[in-house]
């Protein structure tokens, strides 16, 4: 494809996104199609021979389009808001033309530099305390994933406590002894998070190698951890000959978007130094870009590590998860290795950020670009009318809910524009119906009155969940009892 060809081929291309975001509404939300759809229309081997765009491209509407579930459909509603918009778009179009996988300084100061404003233009935006930002030891970095952003702070927690305890016991670095003496250490190590915590922490204590334990929540306190719940399980992990070197905390839990007890968790911690303690804020973050909400980012001050994912509710597409550190060194000493084809004149004066050294991967794409358009095009004003707007829409739906006690019950606080409820009883029928409703297959393709319609006090359930779309994204989900609820969140 030459010049004139990639012109033509982009500007069809960018006709035809525009053509689908404007159409979106009037597309069915989920895919109808079945396993193995896509194969059979596609030939078995790559083809020899070049082909025009023009033969290419219809093939999106023709075979990709029907195996698509629309995320960004106004009537899509499962799993979790995942937005983009079309500045965001552009970041990437301008990252893939620039492609660098710059994983050190030099190979495009660029990508480092702007990634550095950026997550400090981010850190400040959502009021973390100055510990994170880059002026002093902390910092931000962008991720993949907040799975992804568990595991660098976890292998960081590990390498902390494995270092210090060695360091106590007069170990010295590279001898036989001192690794013989890590590898056993390490296999007492134990990661916490709550029984509600996202199944990442379990992941991440999978590849760091680590034992996970989890601490125990009530619904009474709408499955938030506490301080004293935490202190039993460290002590009770002690007993059992584990040593507790990592806590995630969450703002906003997968099934409920349960808020620990943070200045609990922190006044326990303050007993437990070498516990890693790091704050998992996926979906709720984007909140904290409201003054209302910065009394939490207040209290991580004696946390290790935050992380929020942009790429869920702050108009920014997949991927750009914000990982921010108080202490770069404990990171960077867990994951820095400089072979000598990695070595240069920049990092070695330690005047640069190589942010390899902050990450899983070696190479890494340029994704602050798309942050810098995204936060540039709407400005954080905007921003925020967008989070306010849809934690009102999750009011208003609450209030719905609410409005009907005799069909539904609220089943913890509703939380940021999350609401979790349940069909009323009978308790044999409750998991069934309340899936019923949720369900898309159970229910016909979305028109558009489905997103006009107004609630009325008379309707029928099948009416309300109309109406909860109007809050447009509600999905289900399982709690640990395995019930399955509708929540709603924008
Ligand atoms: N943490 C929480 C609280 C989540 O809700 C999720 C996903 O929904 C994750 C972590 C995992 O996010 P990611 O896909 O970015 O790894």
């Amino acid at each position: 494809m030459d010049s004139q060809q990639f012109r033509e081929a982009a500007h069809a291309a960018v006709e035809e996104i525009i053509q689908y975001y404007e159409t979106l509404p009037s597309r069915r939300v989920v895919s109808s199609v079945s396993p193995g759809y896509l194969a059979p229309q596609l030939p078995t081997s790559a083809p020899s021979e070049s082909q025009p765009w023009t033969s290419i491209q219809p093939d999106i509407e023709k075979l990709i389009m029907p195996g698509l579930t629309h995320w960004q459909h106004p009537g899509f509603m499962a799993f979790f808001p995942s937005n983009t918009t079309y500045p965001s778009m552009l970041g990437e179009l301008y990252s893939a033309a620039f492609s660098a996988p710059a994983f050190n300084w030099l190979c495009s100061p660029a990508v480092t530099e702007l990634e550095t404003v950026m997550m400090d233009w981010v850190g400040q935006m959502v009021g973390l305390p100055d510990v994170f930002l880059s002026k002093g030891q902390g910092g931000g970095v962008i991720q993949g994933s907040a799975s992804e952003a568990i595991v660098c702070a976890m292998v960081a927690a590990r390498e902390r406590i494995v270092a210090r305890k060695c360091e106590q016991e007069g170990l010295k670095g590279g001898t036989r002894e001192r690794e013989r003496r890590e590898g056993l250490i390490r296999a007492e190590l134990v990661a916490l998070g709550s029984d509600q915590a996202h199944s990442s922490t379990q992941k991440g204590a999978i590849v760091a190698g680590t034992c996970f334990r989890t601490v125990a929540t009530k619904k009474e306190d709408d499955f938030a951890m506490r301080g004293a719940s935490l202190k039993q399980t460290i002590e009770d992990c002690r007993r059992e000959g584990l040593e507790p070197y990592y806590l995630t905390t969450t703002l906003g839990t997968t099934s409920t978007c349960a808020v620990d007890i943070f200045d609990e968790i922190a006044e326990v911690c303050k007993e437990y130094p070498d516990i890693w303690v790091h704050v998992d804020a996926a979906y709720a973050g984007s909140a904290l870009i409201c003054e209302e909400y910065q009394h939490y980012s207040k209290s991580f001050a004696q946390f290790d590590s935050f992380d929020f994912n942009l790429h869920k509710w702050l108009l920014t597409n997949f991927d750009a998860s914000c990982l921010y550190v108080r202490s770069r060194a404990d990171l960077t000493a867990a994951l820095s290795i400089t072979p000598s084809y990695l070595r240069n004149a920049f990092s070695d004066s330690g005047l640069v950020t190589d942010y390899r050294d902050w990450q899983i991967p070696l190479g890494r794409r340029f994704r602050s670009l798309k942050i810098w358009f995204v936060l540039r095009s709407y400005g954080i004003q905007r921003l925020q009318a967008v989070v306010r707007g849809h934690i009102k829409l999750g009011e208003t739906f609450a209030d719905l809910i609410r409005s009907r006690g005799d069909l539904f019950e609220i089943f913890t606080t509703p939380v940021f524009a999350l609401t979790v409820f349940t069909v009323r009883p009978p308790m044999a029928q409750r998991s069934r119906d309340t899936k019923a409703i949720a369900s898309p297959a159970d229910r016909p393709d979305p028109t558009h009155e489905d997103y006009t319609n107004d609630f009325t006090p008379d309707a029928q359930a099948q009416y309300l969940f109309n109406a909860n779309r109007i809050t447009k994204d509600v999905y289900e989900t399982v709690n640990n009892e395995g019930e399955v609820f509708l929540t709603s969140s924008m």
